[in-house]
């Protein structure tokens, strides 16, 4: 399958004035063409600034990319200057945000908001731009599921609906036909009747389009909706990579295992659901061996000695975990 994406080895940090914080370390992954990649993991795992990463969003200073490489389309988009990354985005690469607004200016028509995307990455002028936005906009509206584009994109944003203004959002980014898009907790500040129109509407438009998607999230029923794989990240790193049916059905990391015991089920009262104990570890001083180690209910000596490598269960299915690596056996002493 064409890989789109390739991340290798990819260490983000902050600096603040308690220090250094590791907060992605050593992140791997491919993203391949027309797929949904989930990355998910509770709030700061890592998984944000790991998507920022690939647009080159991160805030520099405080934040910076110590080493790894972002690979698109044969280049390093961590070695490109600042005016090749602008061109990348929103034309190759795009994002969605959580929260419409953010993206939205509120003095302008949406139309207008339009008409400068295409203006940004087309070399013509605001009169032109206006022209072709008209045409474009009324075939992305309509994609995006607005009916009346016409009267609509003379409207304001705060005259449309939460759902509807991500729609926008959404039809923006997809204006100038990109190759992959990144969308960061899209629904999350949607109702659930509206959170579910929108994750079919990402469905519909993959179809449509073949456009690959990064997908960061934090809500396991929305990746068991639309993902084609999911990557779990802990503490900066990520612990289990697979398909969706690899990671709902065949779950192997304890985390995963957590994640997926602590989700809300129609089949399962309230005080069936198992919440993880504990909480993440200090990413100013990470530990050496495996992060989730203080809350892990299977943990040996050898996990707080040595970070597990990554042990390959089938070909799409990988997990960084010492119990599923034979050579830990060596080193049980289980504590329990
Ligand atoms: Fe638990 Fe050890 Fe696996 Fe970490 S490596 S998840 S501590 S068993």
């Amino acid at each position: 399958m064409e890989k789109m994406i390739e991340i290798k080895n990819l260490h983000v940090q902050f600096s603040t004035y308690g220090g250094q914080v590791q907060a992605v370390r050593g992140v791997s992954f491919d993203l391949h063409k027309g797929e949904t990649l989930a990355i998910v993991g509770e709030s700061g795992c890592g998984k944000s600034v790991t998507s920022q990463s690939i647009m080159r969003l991160i805030p520099t200073p405080p934040g910076r990319i110590t080493s790894g490489s972002i690979l698109f389309k044969g280049q390093d988009l961590t070695k490109l200057s600042e005016k090749k990354m602008r061109d990348i985005r929103g034309a190759d690469i795009s994002m969605i945000f959580q929260d419409p607004m953010t993206a939205l200016n509120p003095t302008l028509r949406v139309g207008e908001q339009i008409a400068e995307n295409i203006m940004q990455h087309e070399n013509i002028s605001k009169e032109k731009a206006k022209e072709k936005a008209k045409e474009k906009a009324f075939e992305m509206l309509e994609l995006v599921g607005i009916p009346n584009p016409k009267e609509r994109l003379k409207q304001y944003p705060h005259e449309f609906s939460g759902g509807t203004r991500q729609r926008i959002v959404i039809a923006m980014a997809l204006i100038c036909n990109p190759e992959v898009l990144i969308a960061d907790e899209p629904t999350t500040a949607l109702d659930v009747t509206i959170q579910a129109q929108i994750l079919e509407l990402f469905k519909d438009i993959q179809q449509k389009t073949d456009v690959s998607i990064v997908l960061i999230t934090h809500d396991l029923g929305v990746v068991a909706q639309v993902a084609d794989r999911v990557a779990v990240m802990y503490a900066g790193k990520i612990v289990e990579i697979g398909t969706r049916r690899d990671i709902f059905y065949t779950p192997q990391h304890p985390y995963t295992k957590g994640l997926l015991r602590s989700v809300p089920r129609l089949d399962l009262y309230e005080s069936e659901l198992v919440p993880i104990a504990g909480s993440p570890p200090d990413l100013f001083a990470p530990p050496s061996g495996c992060s989730f180690a203080p809350r892990c209910p299977y943990v040996m000596e050898v996990c707080d000695r040595m970070y597990p490598v990554s042990t390959k269960l089938k070909e799409s299915h990988q997990v960084h975990c010492w119990l599923q690596d034979e050579r830990a056996q060596k080193f049980v002493t289980t504590i329990s």
